[in-house]
């Protein structure tokens, strides 16, 4: 019988199945070792190696070879650390022909084959050799070359049968490889979950956690349970422990419907600590599953931070306020004691100009402060049309002193009547044509238009003035900000207006907006939606 028509033995059959078990080892080392093992027992290989690519690394990185001569050394690897060794044999001998051809080769003699290269420094007793690839999906993953010291030793059979292993093989180091992959992954999102400093809960749609991290843990378990160990509870469960708990369950009894999202702020008093809790559901359609997403997100700082800014104003407008009368007071009774011609008047007034500023200042803020905390009246429906109207009119003095031209463009005719505050929308629009009046210099223009887009009223002031410099552009609208450039010293200002306006519109559900450019004028506007 030649080789050829040879016949899978009892033994070979037993090879195979014994490697296909390996197909449920998910340690990739485990795998290689053992198929290799078996392998070269199977061809009466002396020895092994096998080099094999790691995922995702386009070098060729490790070689593991095998002396299967000596006793002492069976069941061991020595990792070889040549990455130089492999890229050799890469490049010119046998393991490469057979990554390059992905096929394997049967070398009878490696005296008479070219493709056995002998290394210069080499001292390789083999003269039978027989590679095979490690194929998955046209890529070769790794090359397993055995050797014998004798020729003649590994027959056509040798090789078809080791490529059927290998293929086995493949499957079972791919195996492997992705169940790495997946717990390489589940470890990163682990690691990021618990990094994450904010609370954060998955739940079922019954309100059991999928997913908990270590903060979040913390809150609801009283004796320091690990999140893995409250994964499958209901969070009902412990609502004893905090009663935090109590307002996020009432959110949960809303039923799942994916994409909603509700926030609230709570405080849990065991930990002393106030939260912003977002609760959202999730859906996955595909698996019909669903359930809740709850973060809490720790805003103690923040709110400490509230409270001592509350606590600052306070004292700005009761302690501070009666200490400048007092100032402004005896300023007038003391000019009233000196000699008209005496410079003590100049300095008197002086006095009382920066105190009345002071004071000025004070009340700006309070007033921008009162509006973003006072509950608001909007329900007032009023026309747009006479709110703009009576603004432009209350500005037409000041532009007249500056000469300016002062247009108005209204679009409103069909516009229904809209729900604001029509003072504090009077003094948001004030605000804007006063800025635009004060920015300009001398006989220019300031446009005021308004009309009705979208559903929302929309009001913009135009003028031809000194413009706003690109970087100034982002924080105009913060408090106490005011953009200095060149023809800015003259004019007055506390950097007030705008944080005003802003206040003003936000409280409408509304926004502002600006464009501008340097020298050549300025847009502002809001629009606030029509409800
Ligand atoms: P104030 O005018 O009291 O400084 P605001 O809050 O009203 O404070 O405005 C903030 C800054 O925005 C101003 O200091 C000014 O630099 C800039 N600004 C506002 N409106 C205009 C405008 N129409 N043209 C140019 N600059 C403006």
């Amino acid at each position: 019988m030649t080789q050829l028509e040879q016949h899978p033995t009892l033994a070979d059959i037993e090879l195979l199945a014994e490697v296909s078990q390996m197909l449920t080892v998910l340690d990739q080392d485990r795998v290689l070792e053992r198929v290799i093992e078996l392998m070269a027992k199977a061809v009466g290989a002396n020895k092994v190696s096998l080099i094999l690519r790691p995922e995702d690394v386009e070098d060729w990185r490790q070689i593991f070879v095998k002396n299967l001569s000596g006793q002492e050394e069976a069941g061991l690897y020595e990792e070889t650390p040549s990455i130089h060794f492999a890229q050799r044999v890469l490049d010119k001998g046998l393991a490469g022909w057979v990554f390059r051809q992905k096929e394997g080769a049967v070398v009878y003699d490696t005296l008479q084959d070219d493709r056995w290269y002998i290394f210069p420094d080499s001292n390789s007793k083999a003269r039978s050799a027989l590679s095979v690839p490690f194929l998955y999906k046209g890529e070769v993953l790794a090359v397993l070359t055995m050797l014998y010291p004798e020729p003649n030793h590994f027959t056509d059979y040798h090789l078809r049968l080791m490529t059927i292993i290998a293929n086995q093989a493949t499957v079972a180091v791919r195996n492997a490889q992705l169940f790495n992959q997946m717990l390489q992954q589940q470890q990163q999102l682990e690691t990021i979950l618990q990094t994450v400093p904010d609370l954060l809960f998955v739940l079922d749609d019954q309100r059991k956690i999928l997913v908990i991290n270590d903060a979040a843990a913390k809150l609801i378990s009283a004796d320091e349970m690990t999140p893995g160990s409250l994964v499958g509870q209901a969070l009902g469960e412990f609502l004893h422990v905090d009663p935090i708990l109590s307002s996020i369950m009432d959110v949960l009894q809303n039923p799942v419907q994916n994409g909603q999202t509700w926030s609230f702020e709570a405080r849990s008093e065991r930990q002393r600590r106030d939260f912003l809790v977002t609760v959202s559901a999730w859906e996955h359609p595909a698996a019909d599953r669903g359930g809740y997403m709850v973060i809490l997100r720790d805003i103690t700082a923040m709110r400490d931070l509230n409270r001592f800014k509350d606590d600052m104003l306070k004292m700005a407008s009761h302690d501070l306020r009666s200490p400048l009368a007092l100032i402004v007071g005896y300023c007038s009774l003391i000019a009233l004691d000196t000699p008209e011609d005496s410079t003590t008047q100049e300095y008197l007034v002086a006095i009382q100009r920066a105190t009345e500023r002071m004071q000025g200042l004070l009340d700006d803020l309070l007033r921008v402060e009162q509006i973003r905390k006072s509950p608001l009246e909007l329900h007032k429906k009023v026309s747009f049309r006479d709110v703009v109207e009576e603004a432009v009119e209350h500005s037409r003095q000041a532009a007249e002193q500056k000469k300016h031209t002062l247009e108005m463009q209204l679009w409103l005719d069909d516009a229904p009547p809209v729900s604001v505050n029509p003072v504090l929308i009077r003094e948001a629009m004030e605000n804007l044509i006063g800025n635009a009046i004060k920015y300009t210099p001398e006989c220019g223009r300031v446009r005021v238009s308004a009309f009705v887009q979208d559903k929302q009223v929309n009001f913009t002031v135009e003028d031809n003035g000194i413009g706003i410099p690109k970087e100034h552009l982002q924080r105009i609208f913060e408090t106490f900000y005011r953009a200095k450039q060149a023809g800015t010293e003259g004019i007055e200002g506390r950097g007030l207006g705008l944080s005003l306006v802003k206040t003003i519109i936000e409280r409408h559900d509304g926004e502002v907006w600006v464009e501008s450019e340097q020298g050549s004028g300025s847009r502002f506007g809001f629009r606030i939606p029509l409800k």
